[in-house]
């Protein structure tokens, strides 16, 4: 098995809103905001190549919304998904599996691509698409405070397609032997049955964090982005898998930040937290 970094694009989010009730003078250490209170964000997905499949956790925004809707997000850097595929050796083409750890538009924007007719496509027309059936029916039918991040674009092409593929999701937080590469965490603070990929890779445990730990800053447990549907939920999650995670010495794979790429984690008098940082290229 081979692993791979792929960044998709950067973007900014309020400040305020990823760090909930911490007041800034607080999260502005680890994660300064800009004139307009907005701090730095990645998307960044992980490629996974193992035997004869190609698979791609989440997709990043992509590029097919308005002027308008990506200046709430102040893209920024050159990172591309196609170029870092490209960076490898692959293309989109080359995709077997699109795993979205749920269907926020951060994470799935890209999984489909909108032509200069206006006409919508998978962008990884060789690969099935999977997500489970609890986020699914959850995202088709949204709660007026998901609305904003569950875009039907983003959805509906998927599903017409016949390339979707839903899990059920399991009794145990952890789906072991799932039909892909690895077992999948399942936590519904963020949003109802997000799925963390969690892979077993050269004696290490590899978490992809999503949106449970969104970055380095939000580490300690009361840390809870505000966009979380339910954050008592997300505060138990976070406690017990940090918990786990430290035990396991298991390895953080960081989605959304800029920073951080894949880090270790030691016990604190305060809690778990940040060991040492690391590259996929520097730790492997
Ligand atoms: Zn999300």
């Amino acid at each position: 098995m081979n692993l791979y970094s792929i960044e998709t694009g950067n973007f900014k989010l309020d400040g305020g809103a990823m760090f909930g009730v911490v007041p800034k003078s607080l999260w502005e250490k680890t994660n300064p905001p800009d004139e307009l209170n907005r701090i730095k964000m990645s998307a960044r997905s992980l490629l996974i190549e193992d035997e004869n499949k190609l698979i791609l956790i989440d997709t990043g925004l992509g590029n097919k919304q308005s002027e308008k809707f990506f200046s709430h997000f102040s893209l920024w850097g050159d990172f591309s998904l196609e170029k870092s595929l490209a960076h490898y050796g692959f293309s989109k083409d080359d995709i077997t599996d699109v795993f979205l750890t749920h269907l926020h538009f951060d994470h799935c924007g890209g999984a489909i691509e909108k032509d200069s007719n206006g006409k919508l496509s998978l962008a990884f027309k060789n690969a099935k698409y999977w997500s489970n059936h609890d986020h699914w029916n959850c995202a088709k039918n949204p709660n007026e405070r998901e609305k904003a991040s569950f875009l039907s674009e983003n959805i509906l092409p998927i599903e017409k397609s016949g390339k979707l593929q839903l899990l059920d999701s399991p009794k145990d937080s952890i789906f072991k032997n799932s039909p892909l590469k690895f077992d999948i965490l399942f936590v519904d603070g963020h949003t109802e049955k997000q799925m963390l990929p969690v892979i077993k890779y050269k004696n290490e445990t590899i978490v992809f964090a999503g949106d449970l730990i969104p970055t380095v800053g939000h580490l300690p447990i009361p840390y809870i982005m505000s966009y979380d549907t339910k954050p008592l939920i997300s505060l138990e999650e976070k406690a017990s898998f940090l918990d786990l995670a430290e035990k396991n010495n298991y390895l953080l794979f960081m989605e959304h930040d800029p920073n951080n790429e894949l880090i270790s984690l030691k016990k604190t008098e305060k809690g778990v937290r940040l060991d040492d940082s690391f590259t996929l290229k520097t730790y492997f």
